[in-house]
Parts: structure tokens; sequence; C-alpha cells
């Protein structure tokens, strides 16, 4: 191996890792499970024999511990579901297109302005294939218009997808009034709470929601893994077509170690969830003070809504946030100028647009997001590198 090898290992654990809204670390004791189950080399657990049949249970066991450790109803005949995917991206992708292909007729269709673009891309194709999708507005303190979304509901509206907290601004969403306002009009409803698990109380049975999308490598667990959450009765259909598995919901031979990982991942973080939250709003605080206090001028994006605690999206006006990327980049600061998907790219952040921030705010955003791995020492030295680095890029 040339490329990933123990020295490039070695280069990560140098860097400053601020970029955990676009992944995060997996966990020893996560990385632990994963490796230990993969070596008892699990036969497929669609196999009618008893090694088979072994790994049908273990992974039905997992698919239970998922749901509950969620708040899903467990419950006999009325329990809901939980589709294993290959992450966010895809439980986003059956949410939308699966719930819609299960309506017997097209209709309307609403998504907020803030969503991650597995939702506001299947939803355009969505709305090619003759859905009238309409976008609910953006409140400049990054929450959605609730106003606004009771306007747009009406009783042709199907399914509604706003996600639990934005993964630009942290910003978290008003979704049990989303679901109040839905229950009205018979709407379904769905939420990405990619990157809520873990961070806030996430309970699909206390949200209400139809449908609850999950990944588990934005909390320490591996890429490659997520799930979806549906309400019992909530219709789906497929959106890959093969064999039986998953109900015939998600066809294609079941990963156990990738789900047992995942399970594994939920149980140690949402177990030490108040202590992390606690650990991460100190963080974030120490890095927002410090910077507001260095820089008048700054802006922290959503400053005033209840965030996630791991998250800031802050601006430095009159900087061109693309050239402070890299700055940091070579300082050895890793964060980044808006969702993955994005960055690399100098688009503009979708999210900071639907809520009317000024365009000099727009230009200069980037955005800090912690874990539990990092420490207030890091949180000083990427406070001094920007005192630095900010004034050789300011206009
Ligand atoms: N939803 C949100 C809010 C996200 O932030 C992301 C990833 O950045 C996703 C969905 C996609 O998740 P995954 O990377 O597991 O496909």
């Amino acid at each position: 191996m040339t490329f990933l090898n123990k020295t490039t290992k070695l280069t990560y654990m140098e860097t400053i890792y601020f970029d955990n809204n676009a992944t995060s670390p997996i966990d020893n004791q996560v990385l632990e499970i994963l490796v230990n189950t993969l070596q008892l080399e699990l036969k497929n657990p669609a196999s009618q024999h008893g090694p088979g049949r072994q790994s049908r249970k273990q992974l039905e066991i997992t698919r239970k511990q998922v749901g509950g450790f969620l708040g899903g109803n467990q419950q006999g005949s009325t329990e809901d579901t939980t589709v294993f995917t290959s992450g966010g991206t895809e439980a986003n992708n059956l949410a939308l297109l699966g719930i819609c292909a299960a309506c017997p007729q097209r209709g309307r269709l609403i998504i907020s302005g803030i969503e991650h673009p597995s939702i506001t891309v299947a939803a355009k194709i969505l709305e090619k294939d003759g859905w009238d999708l309409r976008v609910i507005h953006t409140l400049h303190n990054g929450k959605i218009d609730l106003e606004h979304l009771g306007s747009l509901l009406n009783d042709k509206t199907r399914l509604v997808s706003v996600m639990l907290a934005n993964n630009e601004t942290g910003v978290i969403q008003p979704i049990t009034e989303v679901v109040a306002q839905c229950k009205n009009h018979g709407a379904l409803v769905h939420t990405d709470a990619v990157q809520a698990v873990g961070k806030m109380s996430v309970d699909f049975q206390l949200l209400g929601v139809d449908a609850l999308s999950l990944s588990a490598h934005k909390i320490h667990g591996p890429v490659g893994v997520g799930a979806l959450l549906i309400k019992n009765g909530c219709p789906v259909a497929p959106i890959l077509y093969g064999g039986f598995q998953q109900n015939g919901l998600r066809p294609g031979t079941e990963a156990c170690p990738l789900p047992v990982a995942l399970s594994k991942t939920l149980e140690l973080y949402l177990n030490s969830q108040d202590a992390n939250v606690s650990r991460l709003l100190d963080l974030r605080l120490r890095l927002e003070n410090g910077l507001l206090r260095l820089f008048p001028s700054a802006v922290v994006v959503g400053q005033e809504s209840l965030r996630l605690p791991q998250t800031t999206c802050v601006s430095f006006p009159g900087v061109d946030r693309q050239a402070l990327m890299m700055a940091l980049d070579v300082a050895g600061v890793c964060c980044s100028t808006g969702s993955a998907c994005s960055s690399g790219s100098s688009e503009t952040s979708p999210t900071l647009m639907a809520m009317g921030v000024a365009e000099d705010v727009v230009e200069g955003a980037i955005r800090f997001s912690q874990s539990i791995f990092n420490t207030p020492a890091e949180i000083d030295s990427v406070i001094d590198i920007l005192s630095g680095v900010l004034p050789l890029l300011s206009e």
C-alpha cells in the first residue's frame, strides 16, 4: 500500500479535526465489535442452513435493538420497522422515493429549503415525475417557517420531509409542530435525523413522525451503514429490486457486521449522550466566545436558535471562505465550507441562502463541527491559528 498506510494515519492524528459533521472517527469499542463480527464470518442471513439461520437471528436481534434505541414501537403486531441501509443518503432516498411510490396517487410533496441533497435531489426527481413539489421558507434564525408550511399544506399533501437538525448551522427544527400541522391534513412526515442522533434527544414515537433516517458515521460508527425507521402501517415501496431481504424493502444480501456496529454505536452514544452534549457544548461555547471576542465582526449563523452542541457556522464578512478553509487546511485544521457534498466546490450554501443571510456573510462562512474526542486545547489552537490567518485574508 502506498497511499493509505500507518504514516497517513499519523498525519491525520496531527491535524485538528473539526469536520465531524462530514464524518467522525470510529470509536475503538465500535471498531472492536465490527472486527470481531467480521471475524465470525457470519453466513448469509437468507440461507436456510444452520449458520445462515444463526446470522438471521443475530440480524433480527440487532434490528430490534436499533429500533428500540431510537424509541421505535416494539409491540408485536404494531411494531415499527427498521430497514438497514448503506447510510443516510439511502435512507432519505428510500423515505422520499419509497413513500411517494407507495401512494395510490401523486399529490403534493413538501420539503424544507435547508435539506441535504439526498432529499432535495430525490424531491426534484419526483417533481419531474409529476409530483407537486413545494419548499417551505426558512426564517432568518435558521428554523423553518411554520406559518408558510401551514399555507402549503392541503388535502392533496402526501408527504412532508423536514430535517431534525441542520448539518450546516446545527439549528434544531420544530418537528413536533410540523407533525401536528401535517396530521390535520393526513400527510405523512419524514425527518432526516442524521446529524441529530446522539446529540439531542431523538425518540421516534415522541416525535410522532412516520419515518426517520439515521447514519452511523456521524456518531463514531462505521461509514456504510444507516437505517430508516418506518412507523407501523406507513406504506413504503422498495427503490431497489431483487430478493426478499428486509421484507423486500431493501433487497440485497444483508451485512450483519455493519448493523451490529451501528447498534453498538447507538448503545454507546445514547447512553453517554447527556455527558457528551455538555462536553460538546462547552467546546462550542469556548470556540464561539473566543472567536467573537477576537473578531467582533464575526457572525455565528443561527446563534439565536437552539442548535446542536457540536456545530458552529461562523462567518468572517469580507473573507473568502474557500481561501480561509485552505489556509486552515495548510495549518492542519480540518473544517468545511458547507455540507461535505459541496465541499471542494465554491457553490454557495443553499441553507444560508434560504435563511436570507447577507451575501458577504454567506461568502465568509465556514463550519466547525467538534466531537467528544476534541479538546479545549484544540479550540484554543484553532482560535490562535485564525488570529494569524484572518488578517492576511481580510479585504
Ligand atoms: N443527511 C444529513 C443531514 C447529512 O448531514 C448527511 C451527510 O452529510 C446525510 C444525510 C447523508 O448521510 P450519509 O453520508 O450517511 O449518506
